[in-house]
């Protein structure tokens, strides 16, 4: 994933900037970057790797080095961006949020178009998917030209923002708005945001919320639509359930609000049921799972508890290692138990999503090694079925990484495949054997999803205008 965030601006605005990227650490943990232009400077630009430090702490000199009245940042789960390019458009610096499945075919089609073309290529041979849209936009007639053209050749996903010298932003929400893109203004201009905290917080009022495709420019003066919407949407589901941030709100939906909406959902579904209903407390893997554990909790009338906490003070959230191992050490290391909650009770976990199952298992094997008598687990969203191939989601490479397909195989091998509609669905035999399979083997008293449904009510828009193809396969 990664985030985006951008100012136009009367004033200098690179401070501005500077806390507005910051807001969108919790999307990436790889690399960060931040330009500016400024009359009489031009264009400058900073890449960092954020694996090791966070986002502040390596770029806080920017506060007296970089100088600017526009300014766009990111933080970056892959490319090292923003890129400063000069072309027959001019001289602008770009970013691109989200993926490029196709990436090898569009670079060969490329390089056998354009006589003399090249890519640098980065740490271990790769090429920057940013420089691929920087090429692609070069190559034609007009920015807006660009990136239709780029979008229309891209499978999966790109949020752009150019800042052209001379201070104007164009800012394009991704083909199908998968990611959010806003825009905010105050009496000196214009920002641009992925999470819309992050403008609040400057001082910035809601204008827009882009639709997909949307293309517009911004200045201090004023916002220009470029490119009309398109009329299909399909906006990720899982920034309200998982990775978006609690105080951001998309389609006029709060992510917090929608968590509590959700988890008390849940509850009904186990009290229609009859089940869980001699839980001494409740809880959420933290973070993201404790406000449906909230809503779980108001709902069922049974006590919310943090039986375990997180220790966080020295741990960076972007202290990450490559190794599966060595992370899961981590997130083991972080939990710190309140014994007085475990021993000896029965407790409810909800987690905002189950896809490896891999530290799920841990946490559940440490609240008994620390007493827990039974631990009941909800999954705040449906089964996972589907890696998803639109935003690179979670590190899940392939399909069969993820837990519930890995135990469908298990269960009955390649006929499962054909039934992960029924999987899916508790109200089957098929749905109520996955349940009990992982359950058996992640030591869980109990396991539940939310429904598809459930969620889509929780987030309140039209199921159409959402995607939802890592649960149910629907492009
Ligand atoms: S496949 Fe899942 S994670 Fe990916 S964009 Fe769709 S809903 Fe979001």
């Amino acid at each position: 994933m990664g985030g985006y965030f951008g100012i136009t601006s009367k004033n200098e605005c690179v401070a501005d900037v500077f806390f507005g990227v910051d807001y969108h650490s919790h999307l990436g943990t790889k690399r960060a970057g931040m330009a500016a232009w400024a009359e009489g400077i031009g264009l400058q630009r900073e890449i960092h790797k954020i694996e090791s430090a966070p986002f502040r702490t390596k770029f806080e000199h920017v506060l007296n080095d970089m100088h600017g009245t526009t300014a766009i940042g990111c933080i970056s789960d892959r490319d090292p961006q923003p890129l400063l390019v000069r072309s027959h458009l001019g001289k602008f610096a770009i970013l691109a949020i989200g993926v490029i499945n196709n990436i090898d075919e569009l670079i060969e089609e490329y390089l056998s178009s354009c006589d003399g073309a090249h890519f640098d290529a980065m740490t271990g041979g790769e090429i920057n998917g940013t420089e691929l849209i920087a090429a692609m936009i070069s190559h034609s007639n007009s920015f807006v030209e660009g990136i239709q053209f780029a979008q229309s050749q891209i499978d999966g996903t790109a949020g752009i923002v150019i800042m052209l010298e001379g201070g104007r932003l164009i800012c394009a929400r991704d083909k199908y708005g998968r990611i959010p893109m806003l825009i905010g203004k105050n009496d000196d201009g214009y920002a641009v945001t992925f999470e819309s905290f992050a403008y609040q917080k400057l001082g910035y009022e809601d204008e827009s919320e882009l639709g997909p495709g949307e293309i517009v420019e911004l200045s201090p003066e004023g916002m220009k639509q470029l490119a009309e919407p398109g009329k299909t949407k399909r906006i990720c589901s899982f920034l309200w359930s998982y990775f978006g941030y609690p105080t951001s709100t998309y389609e006029g939906v709060n992510v917090e609000v929608m968590r509590y909406r959700n988890g008390q959902k849940m509850a009904m579904n186990d009290m229609e049921k009859g089940v869980a209903t001699e839980i001494d407390y409740v809880g959420g893997v933290p973070d993201s799972g404790t406000p449906h554990a909230i809503g779980y909790a108001n709902k069922s009338g049974k006590h919310f508890a943090r039986a375990f906490i997180k220790y966080t003070p020295t741990w960076s959230r972007s202290f990450m290692p490559a190794n599966q191992t060595e992370r899961n050490k981590v997130a083991k290391m972080k939990q710190i138990p309140v014994m007085e909650l475990i021993k000896d009770k029965k407790l409810l976990f909800v987690d905002d999503s189950i896809v490896r199952g891999t530290q799920l298992r841990e946490t559940v094997e440490f609240l008994y090694e620390n007493g827990a008598k039974e631990v009941h687990i909800r999954s705040a969203c449906p089964p996972i079925l589907y890696g998803c191939k639109y935003l690179n989601f979670s590190r899940t490479v392939s399909d069969m990484e993820l837990i519930s397909r890995r135990t469908i195989m298990e269960l009955e091998g390649e006929e499962g495949l054909k039934h992960l509609e029924e999987y899916a669905d508790s109200k089957t035999e098929r749905g109520q054997s996955l349940r009990k399979a992982i359950s058996d083997k992640m030591k869980f008293d109990s396991l539940e999803f939310q429904t598809l449904e459930g969620v889509v009510e929780a987030i309140g828009i039209d199921e159409c205008d959402l995607c939802t193809y890592c649960w149910n396969g629907k492009e």
